[in-house]
């Protein structure tokens, strides 16, 4: 008799997006006259750079020639995209990754859920509380975690993000082996200083512990004086993994391309205590169970790094960022107490109420969908996150509709 991986059976049943779908469409079919305007599901909705597009149908083209054809490509990627994410998104900043410690894939939300098997099984994990719910999930399925009690998996190391501190966890009072950070943050939109990433750095030195650092929104912080990276921290490199995407900074939510970083340096150990390479795990882990981004996914991406490229996605992230500027500011004048936005797409909103009713309150009375805080841990009960993906003429619609409901 086969049996089923028994761990699965812990999640929690219903998934957030499916839930918030199922009070869209139930809406809707009761007031069939009243559009609706999604600020919830965090994709982008603006069009692919035309810098990525060209490489894109070049690339394509490429492969209807004998000569340009690519068959199976190297699984960690082509040189010339891991040597253009070196160069531009690392060493530019003062940050020494090379080439080789970089693993291109098709998507970190794929990376951020795998990466957790190259650990040992009894390994404690420190999770934020709230944040993107792949890092817990993948971690229930592996059978690192106890029962769901109240909303809370036991076993667990919350790191509780609340207004007290500023959405910035504090360090676990006992050791913890594997600890996961996301910043700019989702869903909360804060970001975190040099100086408090280094407390992070220094702590995960110190307790032998690795920090894997999910900086899928590093593109929308414009404060120069922040982190893009974890390795812009000295010392980092011997005790991080940062998880790259090109999905929400250059608009390849459909497109599939991201990467990941596992510098050379990064040890962990066996149970007898010898020192092994993450680098060498990661590496025989993807080889063994991913065969590449196609080659045009990966033209398109490197034209990223072109200065037309480079130009676009800027436009891009300001385009959303002016969008998150209108939110706040519409949101604050309501009397919201509120975080992100600045160098984030995603605004995180104290509703004053439960999450689930601040959203019924939005969807029923002004045609909004945010997201609530709730689905992404229970620290984000009371709390929604209003995403800037969206048009600049739905943004403006939005709020406008908002403030008349609320005021
Ligand atoms: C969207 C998102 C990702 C997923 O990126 P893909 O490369 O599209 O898989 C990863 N991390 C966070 C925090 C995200 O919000």
């Amino acid at each position: 008799m086969i049996r089923i991986n028994e761990h699965y059976t812990k999640l929690k049943a219903s998934y957030l997006f499916s839930d918030i779908a199922k009070r869209v469409s139930a809406f809707q079919e009761a007031h069939p006259e009243k559009d609706v305007i999604k600020l919830g599901i965090g994709d982008v909705t603006r069009a692919l750079p035309t810098a990525c597009v060209e490489a894109f149908h070049k690339a394509v083209d490429d492969m209807a020639t004998e000569a340009g054809f690519h068959g199976y490509g190297p699984e960690q990627g082509y040189a010339f995209l891991r040597d253009a994410i070196a160069e531009n998104d690392f060493k530019s900043r003062g940050a020494d990754i090379s080439p080789d410690e970089i693993f291109v894939s098709d998507g970190a939300k794929c990376d951020t859920g795998n990466i957790q098997e190259i650990f040992s099984g009894d390994a404690t994990i420190a999770i934020p509380d709230p944040v993107y719910p792949v890092y817990l999930d993948t971690n229930v399925m592996a059978g690192r975690t106890g029962a769901n009690n109240d909303g809370r998996y036991e076993g667990v190391v919350y790191l509780d993000c609340r207004e007290e501190n500023g959405f910035i966890p504090a360090l676990p009072e006992k050791p913890v082996d594997l600890i996961y950070l996301c910043f700019p943050n989702n869903p909360t939109g804060t970001t975190i200083t040099k100086e408090q990433l280094k407390a992070w750095v220094d702590y995960a030195k110190e307790n032998r512990a690795i920090i894997l650092y999910d900086a899928a929104y590093e593109a929308f912080v414009t404060d120069e004086s922040l982190p893009r990276s974890i390795y812009e921290v000295e010392g980092a490199k011997e005790v991080a993994i940062e998880f790259r995407s090109f999905s929400k900074t250059a608009g390849f939510t459909g497109t599939r391309c991201a990467f990941t970083v596992v510098p050379k340096e990064l040890k962990a150990w066996d149970a007898d205590g010898n020192a092994h390479s993450v680098h060498a795990l990661w590496n025989r882990r993807h080889c063994t169970k991913f065969n590449g981004v196609s080659y045009p996914v990966q033209k398109a991406a490197a034209a990223v790094y072109s200065e037309e490229g480079k130009a676009q996605v800027k436009g891009l992230v300001d385009y959303y960022l002016n969008n998150a500027a209108i939110i706040r500011k519409e949101m604050a004048a309501l009397g919201y107490e509120l975080v992100g936005g600045d160098n984030s797409p995603y605004i995180w909103i104290n509703g004053k109420c439960d999450s689930w009713e601040f959203f019924d309150l939005l969807l029923t009375k002004a045609g909004v969908v945010c997201t609530p805080g709730a689905g992404f841990g229970s620290c984000g009960n009371g709390f929604i996150r209003i995403s800037a993906f969206n048009s600049l003429e739905n943004v403006e619609k939005a709020m406008a509709r908002i403030r008349e409901a609320l005021n």
